[in-house]
């Protein structure tokens, strides 16, 4: 069975420490906490920045600082950074962590609802953010929260911006976008094509049940304290201990979880 890739979301532009004393804000706590999650099976950490009273932000130094200790701690770790969240309308807001290099970046393909907000991403948005990502050879995971997502993202793939294997990020479970269910994670999977790599990501209590279907249905996972802060009802988790019960459950299944190397040929890195 294919090998699969565990991605921790460490963090995340909504989790303040009121809500959870174990959500990581500043750059050292970020990068001891994507190390580690490595140490216990993460092969891709996806970050967002933090000022000090923890408010996201898309800060050129604070995403290097972020970037380079998590490098030092665990040099062969995927560093991923987020060109999404609430953090704005155009690419000087939502592009600086591309200016780092990262090997990866995330890529919303469209816009949709968030709880509290309208989540904005415009074609020339989406097409500046892609452009700079190929001309830095930056792979794109696709972040997808809704169904119309996914033609624009094959759309980029047609207009020569973005390269094979496509890697997919279906965001399930968000109040006001697509809602995790069996029903819909087979429709997207019927909208991209036979070979594309998919991530799945559930929100809140959806967690758990995106982790067991990217298992069992030959996805890869994401987990962690960006998307869901809780392991059980009312029981507060680390991003440590949610990593390690994605391992243990898809060895479980009968897959063995990617070392980044391993992670890197999957995606084509
Ligand atoms: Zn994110």
């Amino acid at each position: 069975m294919k090998k699969i890739i565990i991605t921790s979301a460490l963090v995340g532009s909504v989790p303040q420490k009121k809500d959870t004393p174990y959500v990581p804000i500043t750059p050292e706590e970020i990068s001891q906490d994507a190390y580690e999650c490595f140490k216990v099976g993460a092969s891709v950490v996806h970050v967002h920045a933090r000022d000090k009273d923890g408010k996201s932000v898309h800060d050129l130094e604070i995403f290097r600082e972020i970037h380079d200790k998590i490098k030092e701690k665990a040099p062969d770790l995927i560093v991923q950074i987020s060109t999404g969240g609430r953090a704005g309308l155009t690419f000087d807001s939502r592009g600086k962590g591309l200016l780092i290099n990262p090997e990866m970046a995330s890529l919303s393909t469209g816009s949709c609802n968030f709880p509290k907000m309208v989540y904005e991403n415009s074609p020339e948005l989406i097409k500046d953010l892609a452009e700079e990502m190929k001309k830095r050879k930056i792979k794109p995971e696709l972040e997808i929260f809704d169904t119309s997502m996914i033609q624009p993202a094959l759309d980029l793939f047609e207009n020569g911006l973005i390269k094979k294997p496509l890697y997919f990020n279906f965001v399930m479970g968000l109040k006001g976008a697509q809602s995790a269910t069996v029903s819909q994670l087979s429709h997207l999977l019927s909208m991209i094509p036979e070979k594309a790599e998919w991530n799945i990501s559930g929100v809140g209590k959806y967690q758990l049940l995106t982790t067991y279907l990217g298992i069992a249905l030959g996805g890869h996972v994401r987990v962690g304290l960006e998307d869901n802060i809780y392991y059980s009802k009312g029981k507060l988790a680390t991003n440590v201990q949610l990593v390690e019960r994605a391992v243990r459950l898809a060895k479980e299944y009968g897959r063995d979880v990617a070392t980044p190397s391993e992670a890197r040929e999957i995606l084509g890195l």
